[in-house]
């Protein structure tokens, strides 16, 4: 089985940061509507930890490296800083079930 490139975890349920970042850039957008520059920091967020991997994103197909685990604390440690009302939120909502998250 293939494993996360950071923390060598085993990927379970394989979804690319990109694919993350989406289902959080829709949830983002829809609690601070007004501040469309958050979505360009998390863009840039997203594409720093883009790791090719053996792993294949099973949203999109795209071969990944990062468990999802490690993609939301990477987020987690930003919106900690950036939007710390939210940081505790974004981690119920994603860090427990990410494709369930996906879903909505
Ligand atoms: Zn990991
Ligand atoms: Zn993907």
């Amino acid at each position: 089985m293939p494993a996360c490139v950071v923390c060598d975890e085993v990927v379970t349920q394989p979804l690319c940061a990109s694919c993350l970042g989406r289902g959080i850039a829709s949830w983002l957008q829809e609690k601070r509507p007004a501040r469309p520059e958050l979505l360009l920091q998390l863009e840039e967020l997203t594409e720093e930890v883009l790791a090719p991997g053996e792993t294949t994103c099973i949203r999109c197909g795209n071969p990944m490296g990062l468990c999802s685990a490690c993609y939301t604390a990477h987020i987690h440690a930003w919106m900690a800083r950036s939007l710390p009302d939210l940081a505790g939120e974004f981690l119920a909502i994603f860090s427990l079930d990410p494709i369930f998250a996906q879903k909505e």
